[in-house]
This record gives structure tokens, C-alpha cells and sequence, in this order.
């Protein structure tokens, strides 16, 4: 007799699908940054908060997530490799597939321009880093109640 062998689940696994029986309609980010530490802390402190988090490292592959995936929204950091966070929200908002997933622009420093540029190549809402979270909180709230269901 033949008995296959079934790995036993990684305990995180387990509970990361027992957080989805839980919770299955909590929305799902995606977080382009490249920065490994910014990138790890933001991810994990939303992860708390019950938020699904999806992760690029650069504009291109955040392109690429946002229309294979599909995210309810987007944390897009500005100063990235391949493309940077302003042509990548470009790119998701001239494709009709993605153009409706609102985008947050996270730039480093509260430059003057950076507002205007933000909305110039369509980003629903701006916020600076280092990242204050309940701030940040509210505005996704704001554009996640928004969103056509
Ligand atoms: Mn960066």
C-alpha cells in the first residue's frame, strides 16, 4: 500500500488561512516600495490590522501585480527602480483593467511639487513618509469605502 505523504502546514500558513476564514473580505493592498526595511514595517503593521498586503519591490513589477492581481488599492512609493512610482501610476491608470484602483503616492519628503505631480498623473490621494499610520489609515479607509463593490 502506497500512503502519500502530506507535509505538514508551516504554522504560519495555518494561520494566515484561518485569518482568511476569518476575514474574507478584508482588502487586499498592494505595496510598492523598494526599500527593504520600509517595505517589511509597513507591510507587517497592516498585516495587524487585518489588511491582505501584496509586495513590489520596483514600478515595473508594481504594473504588473496591479493587473494580474488586482488589489483594491495601492501604496505606491515614488523613488523606485526600473520605473519610477509616477510613470508606474501612469501605466495603471491609462490601462482600463487597473485605472479604477485607488492609488496613495508615498513620497519621502513634502516637496512642493510632488501634490501637483500626484495628481497630474492620477493618484487619488498623497501622503509623505515616514509613514504615520493613522493618518495613512484614514485615507485608505476613505477611498476603500469609495470603491465601486
Ligand atoms: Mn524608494
Amino acid at each position: 500500500m502506497v500512503v502519500a505523504r502530506v507535509p505538514a502546514l508551516s504554522a504560519s500558513v495555518q494561520s494566515y488561512r484561518r485569518k482568511q476564514q476569518r476575514e474574507p473580505s478584508m482588502p487586499r493592498i498592494l505595496l510598492v516600495e523598494d526599500n527593504e526595511l520600509n517595505r517589511d514595517m509597513l507591510s507587517r503593521r497592516l498585516t495587524r490590522k487585518g489588511y491582505e498586503v501584496l509586495m513590489a519591490e520596483d514600478g515595473a513589477s508594481g504594473v504588473a501585480l496591479a493587473l494580474s492581481e488586482r488589489p483594491d488599492l495601492i501604496l505606491m512609493d515614488i523613488s523606485l527602480p526600473v520605473l519610477d512610482g509616477w510613470e508606474a501610476t501612469r501605466r495603471i491608470k491609462a490601462d482600463p483593467a487597473t485605472a479604477a484602483i485607488p492609488v496613495i503616492a508615498l513620497t519621502a519628503h513634502a516637496m512642493a511639487g510632488d501634490k501637483q505631480t500626484a495628481l497630474s498623473v492620477g493618484c487619488d490621494d498623497y501622503d509623505t513618509k515616514p509613514v504615520e499610520l493613522a493618518r495613512l489609515l484614514d485615507k485608505m479607509e476613505q477611498l476603500l469605502s469609495q470603491a465601486p463593490q
